[in-house]
């Protein structure tokens, strides 16, 4: 076994993938190798997610799994289950350190700590945990998995405390990079050819450093020369400004895609969830963002059988999923976590009636988004393609988030990467068939 390798395994979100870059690359510069085979490395970092409860057990199925083949290996956690007494009851024995991520700039130390615990005081690294803010590992470079879609963290952490989500205890209060430090990441990107940017944050929109605020970030991002798109997630509908969507209106670059989750069509639920805005304000948001940019598409996220939520409570979300025709929903049944507000309220909806629930909002989905996707046939979309299905179909993302497969012109040329024009032929509830454009302007 080679003492200075080490794998990753990462679950859940952006962030977490973002986060993984940078443990890849802190790992790099340690002098760590990188390897594919977890059985043999020395080292295991989970980056974990605790959104679900499915997402959590994959965990545990994983760590004693691996566990067992490779006995030596030290094993790591980190992310949103990195916090939870409970978890780490449960893998007790299985897992050496379970560090927050803000603890990333002293890995190596921590580590030390558990190898030599006669020289290091590890009782002081765990007293420092509970002051780290997150500021410094968001400094660290990352290694981008990707060659021309890059993921750049603007900050971390919550202070909104949503009754159902772990996010704010997992990684705490809302720390912000400089803008400066993110625009030069940014530009370092631009100048190594990537074609997409996402700013990502648990809240993009609650941005601030000195005189900047996530308007003024977006807008100056987009203002850089080049051809290249900039995506942002996550933004909380209560934080959502005019500002934000004037620069969404005019600049060209700021994609015309918005995920904005609403949770709950129904105000009651949406004050038991803590999410600090009315239905009224949301659908506000909305006739302003297409009054704005007429072509946008807007994607939200939904869950059903919150506790408490009525028959008819439910009704009024089909009612703004009628109402608003998003052109996707990511609709999850309620699934409580434990340390989160809404642990302790009753779990009152059964999980037949949730999967009902959820199955009707479905249905409504893939009709409404059928509708949206057929409009697009006829037309010319530009196209950022990601890979090459088993049948030789490339794929890729249009601007407002489509998924769009088109057959290549010829087999020589790779595509993955590149913007391409496709013409769109068929169009399905969730993706578009084409053809790449004869007149193509291909950006590789
Ligand atoms: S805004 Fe709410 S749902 Fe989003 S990370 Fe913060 S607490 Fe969680």
């Amino acid at each position: 076994m080679n003492k200075n390798t080490y794998h990753l395994v990462t679950l859940g979100c952006q962030m977490n993938k973002a986060d993984s870059e940078r443990l890849a690359s802190y790992l790099d510069q340690a002098g760590y190798i990188e390897t594919k085979q977890p059985e043999t490395a020395h080292l295991v970092i989970f980056v974990t997610c605790g959104i679900r409860q499915s997402a959590e057990d994959r965990v545990y199925g994983r760590v004693n799994q691996l566990r067992k083949k490779n006995p030596q290996a030290l094993i790591v956690i980190t992310g949103c289950l990195a916090y939870r007494p409970d978890v780490k009851r449960r893998l007790k024995g299985q897992v050496d350190l379970f560090m927050n991520i803000n603890y990333l700039p002293r890995l190596v130390e921590l580590l030390a700590a558990k190898n030599n615990p006669d020289k290091v005081d590890v009782g002081k690294f765990y007293e420092a945990e509970r002051q780290e803010n997150g500021e410094e590992y968001l400094k660290i470079p990352a290694r981008y998995e990707s060659t021309y879609r890059a993921y750049v963290p603007i900050g971390n952490g919550c202070n909104n405390f949503c009754s159902y989500c772990v996010v704010p205890y997992a990684r705490g209060r809302e720390v912000y990079r400089p803008a400066s430090e993110i625009l030069d990441e940014v530009k370092k990107l631009l100048k190594m050819g990537y074609k997409e940017i996402n700013l990502i944050a648990q809240n993009v929109n609650s941005y601030h450093s000195l005189d900047y605020d996530f308007p003024r970030l977006l807008k100056e991002v987009a203002d850089f020369p080049g051809t290249f798109w900039v995506r942002f997630s996550s933004s909380h509908p209560k934080d959502l400004s005019l500002d934000l969507i004037k620069v969404i209106a005019t600049s060209e670059k700021v994609v015309n895609h918005l995920h904005l989750a609403v949770q709950s069509g129904d105000d009651e639920i949406l004050k038991a969830m803590n999410r600090k805005y009315t239905v009224a304000h949301f659908k506000d948001l909305i006739s302003r963002l297409r009054a704005a940019r007429p072509e946008i598409a807007i994607t939200t996220d939904v869950i059903v059988g919150f506790p408490g939520e009525s028959e008819a409570q439910f009704n009024n979300t089909l009612k703004l999923f009628t109402e608003l025709n998003f052109d996707l929903a990511y609709i999850s049944r309620y699934s409580p976590r434990p340390g989160t507000a809404s642990w302790k309220m009753v779990d009152s909806v059964s999980s037949l009636e949730k999967k009902r629930r959820e199955n009707i909002l479905n249905a409504h989905l893939i009709a409404t988004s059928l509708a949206a996707n057929q409009e697009k046939v006829g037309k010319e979309l530009i196209v950022l393609v990601d890979g090459q299905n088993k049948s030789g179909l490339y794929y890729g993302k249009s601007a407002d988030y489509r998924t769009v497969f088109f057959e290549a012109l010829s087999k020589k040329t790779n595509l993955i990467g590149s913007f391409v024009s496709v013409l769109i032929k068929e169009a399905r509830p969730f993706g578009l068939n084409g053809v790449l454009s004869e007149d193509s302007k291909v950006s590789v």
